[in-house]
């Protein structure tokens, strides 16, 4: 254990619940779901010109969906990882106000995370190109027919945000009146070089939060952070937790 994760537990003991977490694809790299940037990124292996964009999809929406259902395929293997799990834990015991993922796997709210935004969207929610009408599929549920129709005969679209498109404005309002009321961030495996989201751990710093980063490698967000855990998630978190429990 290292004298950092003694400081951070201090400090979210101290910060008596207003602690934020805003997490990015490191937290799920661990129970192997690939990043996007990085060794074995999926951005080193497709083009996202192809694939995750309005673009791409109205050109071709069936090799779209055959990527998120490969995708899919991939994420229902996997169960929440252990910092998943602390972060939920922390929220049920009134020590983190909540979550903000940039990640669209569903894996908080499989581990129980509940005041939780999505901020790009689920994998596993679609959503109507013409009547806007949305469909959860549940977690580990692909669609049989591909692309998927809706009832009122258009194809839908996996709920997820594309390159190009604008944030949902109901989950971007929540990010921002999270951020607003934290004291601490914990920013947890994210390159923090996706815009608007990489904006929101430092719209709460300019508003006097402490940010705390949990990545093994530096990243865009590290020279704000006042903490740095250069581990993998779990590793980071299951520390911070083992202090937790010994500071009263
Ligand atoms: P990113 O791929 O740009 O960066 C991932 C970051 O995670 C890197 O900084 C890397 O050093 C770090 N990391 C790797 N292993 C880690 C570990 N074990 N613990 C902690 N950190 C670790 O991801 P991003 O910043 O989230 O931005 C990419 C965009 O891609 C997001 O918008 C997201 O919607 C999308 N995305 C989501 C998923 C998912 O839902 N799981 C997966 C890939 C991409």
């Amino acid at each position: 254990m290292s004298s950092e994760e003694l400081k951070v537990a201090e400090l979210v003991k101290r910060s008596s619940g207003r602690v934020i977490a805003f997490t990015g694809a490191g937290i799920s790299a661990e129970v192997g779901i690939p990043t996007f940037r990085g060794r074995d990124g999926l951005w080193e292996r497709y083009d996202p010109e192809e694939l995750a964009t309005p673009r791409a999809f109205r050109r071709n929406p069936e090799l779209v969906w055959r990527w998120y259902a490969w995708r899919m395929s991939l994420i229902r293997e996997a169960r929440p990882s252990p910092a998943h799990e602390l972060l939920a834990r922390w929220e049920s015991e009134g020590m983190l106000m909540g979550v903000v993922t940039q990640n669209i796997d569903g894996l908080h709210r499989e581990a129980g995370s509940i005041n939780l935004v999505e901020l790009h969207g689920s994998i596993w929610r679609m959503r109507c190109t013409s009547c806007d009408l949305k469909l959860d599929l549940g977690f580990g549920r692909i669609p049989e027919e591909i692309p998927p129709v809706c009832s009122c005969g258009s194809i839908m679209r996996p709920d997820v945000v594309w390159f190009h498109e604008p944030l949902p404005s109901d989950a971007w309002s929540r990010a921002e009146e999270l951020m607003g009321k934290a004291e601490v961030v914990l920013v947890i495996g994210t390159s923090g070089l996706v815009m608007p989201a990489a904006s929101l751990p430092l719209m709460a710093l300019g508003r006097g939060a402490i940010l705390v980063e949990i990545n093994p490698e530096e990243t865009n967000l590290s020279r704000f952070a006042r903490f740095r855990i250069r581990k993998g998630a779990s590793e980071a978190l299951q520390g911070v937790n083992r202090y937790l429990g010994g500071i009263s």
